[in-house]
């Protein structure tokens, strides 16, 4: 009938391990996404498609994290498009809730005038708690706590080249600490008072800014305003060494106490684009040109002409989000020249 299947012998054997090149050298590396239950299909797209393009060859494991316990259908539905490893797990309570010493009524007027001036999630709660987790507490997990590196995925988004090389032993060998391959402005009316408060830190700790650091990419005046570039975060490929480290846990806690996560919309996006940018040496930054990336509604196509085509890129060079008035790649251009 023509529900007979494909007999056995007509596959061909299918490739579960790397080849022993590859296999030689690791880093200590996990692929890491926060996605909520109802997010399943964007999920597995996103998984799917960085597999095809990249981990199928290099087999890093995949780690799952959700406030809530994953559902089955997301597990199975996962897990049917990953060939190696994956952990699903839940955030501790108090690393993703807004804390108690929060003034509520203060929190609740901000929302309430992020939403009359329509402020993109400027109601949201659930999205402050995630921003605020991203910028303090996932480094902090304990599946966390045994890996340095990490690649943060979300749900839909597109890898648009072969990646045929390793980013973290790219990184790790060249002493690097963060990786972007989108950089843009972030909305001020996020974070009014974001810049005053790591002014504040960075008087009360200069020890912490990096000698040769990128203050040139975030600020026009010397440090004085900021500019409101960022490196876009749903794509990161980092050290997680950095956000452990003395300068990165004490700014993150200043932070905090402000309550600007909730008062405000802070962003992790800002807070860690600020922090790397003043507490590392600008060198220590890595713009991947290399991996063709989208997340709605931006696209970094390569601009490298030879990097384009040895990925096998399918994206449109010359419409890279690079070359957008929106963009930040002039300010992080302008740093080394
Ligand atoms: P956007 O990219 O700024 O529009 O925000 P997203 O909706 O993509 O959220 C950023 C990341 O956080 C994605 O990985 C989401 O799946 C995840 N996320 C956002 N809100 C929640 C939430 O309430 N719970 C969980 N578990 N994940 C969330
Ligand atoms: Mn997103």
């Amino acid at each position: 009938t023509d529900l007979d299947s494909v007999p056995d012998e007509y596959y061909m054997p299918v490739e579960t391990t790397p080849p022993d090149t590859l296999l030689s050298r690791r880093a200590n590396a996990t692929l890491l996404m926060l996605a909520r239950n109802s997010d399943v299909n964007d999920a597995v797209k996103s998984v799917r498609r960085l597999e095809d393009r990249f981990n199928r060859k290099f087999g890093y494991p995949w780690l799952f994290l959700n406030e809530e316990p994953f559902s089955d259908e997301f597990k199975t539905r996962i897990r049917n498009v990953i060939h190696g490893e994956v952990t699903f797990a839940e955030i501790p309570h108090d690393h993703w809730y807004q804390p108690d010493w929060i003034d509520e009524d203060r929190a609740r007027a901000g929302r309430e005038k992020m939403v009359a001036d329509n402020i993109i999630y400027g109601g949201s709660v659930s999205y402050r708690n995630m921003c605020r987790f991203n910028s303090g507490f996932f480094f902090r997990h304990p599946l966390l706590q045994n890996y340095k590196w990490y690649w943060r995925v979300e749900p839909d988004v597109h890898f648009h080249c072969d990646i045929s090389f390793d980013p973290f032993l790219y990184m790790e060998d060249h002493n690097k600490t963060y990786a972007f391959t989108i950089t843009m402005y972030e909305f001020g009316a996020t974070i009014p008072t974001l810049w005053d408060a790591t002014k504040e830190f960075v008087d009360a700790h200069p020890q912490y800014v990096a000698r040769d650091n990128a203050m040139g990419y975030m600020s026009d005046d010397g440090g004085n305003s900021y500019n409101n570039c960022h490196f876009w975060s749903n794509f990161e490929i980092a050290s997680m060494d950095f956000w452990r480290s003395e300068a990165y846990t004490k700014y993150f806690e200043h932070l905090d106490a402000k309550g600007g996560f909730y008062y405000e919309r802070w962003g992790d996006a800002p807070v860690h684009s600020i922090a790397v940018a003043l507490f590392q040496d600008k060198s220590q930054i890595q713009f991947f040109d290399e991996i063709g990336y989208e997340h709605n509604p931006y696209t970094h196509c390569p601009r490298n002409p030879d990097a384009w085509a040895r990925g096998k890129c399918d994206c449109e060079p010359k419409r890279s989000f690079d070359y957008d008035g929106y963009s930040c790649m002039r300010q992080w251009d302008r740093i080394w020249q």
